[in-house]
């Protein structure tokens, strides 16, 4: 379909259901638009990294200190073993999805006030919310923002068909943002070298994956392991961040071979 003229674009904006088939058509063929196109958004694992401590967690601020200078980058935060303890004990007063994504960002948020702390010697700051805001001037200034990965969604957020345990939590959260503000690249930083066939922590004969698409995840039921499982329809709806990455945040060097393009870690694509 060719680019529609903004008084086409009106007329039917104005006239049909704004899920009209013709509509999505002509809204979709607009020019593309990038916000952030330069930036990547960094997700550094709750539980896999910073409840690590210091060996897991410095080692990494210093790669992120030296790997900015080159690549804008947007650390969101994951939220980890204290959301989980959270979620378990409000799952068991049979608290709603809406209050537990709320307990789970406030971890989230103490992730992000942590890191901020590490980074602030070097004019990097934590920002509240990822929403537009000062993040564009702290990129151009210094190179790199925190910012708290959980979706805002708090009591709002779409419950999962069972259970109270939000769906859409930091994995998801961060991808948002990477997909929103058209970013370069979406790389989670997590504690294993990437994608395996089974869970490398239980089944000891797990093999390495370094390359797979969503449909081909979802066959082999690996939907629901290494990443949140709706992050996976996320990315196939997406319309600028087509494919992740997924590295061992605790080799050093990994992050920056992943910045500089090279395939370490699991690439997970769209299709
Ligand atoms: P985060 O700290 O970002 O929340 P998680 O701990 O939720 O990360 O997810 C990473 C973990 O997923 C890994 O430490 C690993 O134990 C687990 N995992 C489950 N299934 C797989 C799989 N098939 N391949 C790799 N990791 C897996
Ligand atoms: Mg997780």
């Amino acid at each position: 379909m060719p680019t529609p003229t903004p008084a086409e674009l009106e007329s039917l904006l104005m006239q049909r259901s704004l899920t009209d088939t013709q509509l999505l058509e002509a809204a979709r063929a607009a020019a593309d638009f990038r916000i952030l196109p330069d930036a990547t958004v960094l997700k550094v694992g709750g539980q896999s990294l910073i409840d690590r401590g210091r060996a897991a967690v410095l080692p990494l601020v210093d790669e992120i200190v030296a790997a900015r200078r080159d690549h804008p980058l947007l650390i969101g935060t994951g939220a980890g073993t204290r959301a989980r303890h959270l979620y378990s004990i409000a799952a068991g007063l049979n608290l709603p999805a809406g209050v537990l994504a709320q307990l789970g960002a406030s971890v989230a948020d103490q992730n992000a006030a942590m890191l901020g702390q590490l980074l602030a010697r070097h004019g990097v700051s934590a920002v509240d919310g990822a929403g537009l805001s000062a993040v564009p001037l702290y990129l151009a200034e210094v190179r790199a923002v925190v910012f708290s990965g959980m979706p805002p969604y708090k009591l709002w957020i779409r419950p999962a068909a069972e259970g109270v345990i939000p769906p859409y939590r930091t994995d998801a959260g961060c991808y948002l943002v990477a997909e929103q503000f058209g970013c370069r690249a979406m790389i989670y930083v997590k504690d294993e070298d990437g994608l395996y066939t089974a869970n490398p922590k239980t089944e000891r004969h797990a093999t390495f994956i370094p390359r797979i698409s969503v449909d081909e995840m979802k066959a082999r039921g690996l939907q629901d392991s290494i990443l949140e499982f709706p992050v996976l329809d996320l990315l196939q709806s997406g319309r600028h961040v087509r494919q992740v990455q997924v590295i061992n945040g605790l080799v050093p060097g990994n992050l920056t071979r992943a910045l500089a393009g090279e395939p370490v870690g699991t690439i997970i694509t769209a299709d």
